[in-house]
């Protein structure tokens, strides 16, 4: 998977492809699909969800530059794959979901997968997490109508947000939202991309189940 899917495309950043062979997929996938854990796309982990491709994991995290010394919050746990692959990197994540069943489920594997640095919320993670911010990495795992204030409100001087934006589900544009050191905000627009959709704070209240 990390020599044809990721280093085969111009995933380059050896922290990442380190890390993506390091934890194996198959233990944030349900036994069912154990025969497709490497398989070159999106699987679906229930309530109507899905563990993203693992390219797009890569690139994701690519683009946030991260070191050892960064923390780092994910708006969508998902299946914990992401966080996973992000806590081998950084020093701590933060990680929100809005499904109550995806949230225990994936605090459950994290923890029996032995991080420490890693911390599982159940809510709505659209306003962030002010309590721990700022970060220095923002990672948006579903895809936004535009990007929250106070996402980039959280993001530490020098800090990077990464989020697909976009009005459909197949016609999303994955942003890089770089915050300088004095404070200025700068965007970028990256790749074509395709995420289940980032739910509103407003629109719904704090999680379905
Ligand atoms: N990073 C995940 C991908 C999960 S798909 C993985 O590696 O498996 C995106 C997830 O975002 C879904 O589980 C969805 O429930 C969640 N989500 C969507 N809107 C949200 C919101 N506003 N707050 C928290 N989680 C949200």
């Amino acid at each position: 998977m990390v020599d044809r899917q990721l280093a085969g495309r111009g995933i380059t950043d050896e922290r990442v492809l380190a890390a993506m062979r390091r934890v194996p997929r198959e233990h944030f996938i349900s036994r069912r699909q154990h025969g497709r854990a490497y398989d070159d796309g999106p699987l679906p982990i229930g309530c109507g969800q899905t563990i993203s491709q693992p390219y797009i994991v890569a690139l994701m995290l690519q683009h946030l530059c991260l070191t050892p010394a960064s923390r780092l919050l994910e708006i969508g746990t998902g299946s914990g794959y992401a966080a996973a692959v992000a806590a081998e990197i950084v020093a701590e994540v933060f990680t929100i979901e809005r499904h109550g069943q995806l949230a225990a489920q994936s605090r459950e594997r994290l923890a029996q997968a032995g991080y420490g640095n890693l911390h599982v919320r159940h809510g709505n993670g659209y306003r962030g997490w002010p309590e721990s911010a700022p970060f220095e990495a923002i990672l948006v795992s579903a895809g936004s109508l535009e990007v929250p204030a106070e996402l980039v409100d959280q993001l530490a001087p020098g800090g990077r947000l990464v989020i697909p934006v976009g009005t459909a589900r197949y016609d999303q544009r994955l942003l890089r939202i770089s915050k300088s050191a004095d404070g200025e905000v700068h965007t970028e627009s990256l790749d074509y991309v395709a995420f289940v959709p980032l739910v509103d704070a407003r629109a719904v209240g704090p999680s379905p189940d």
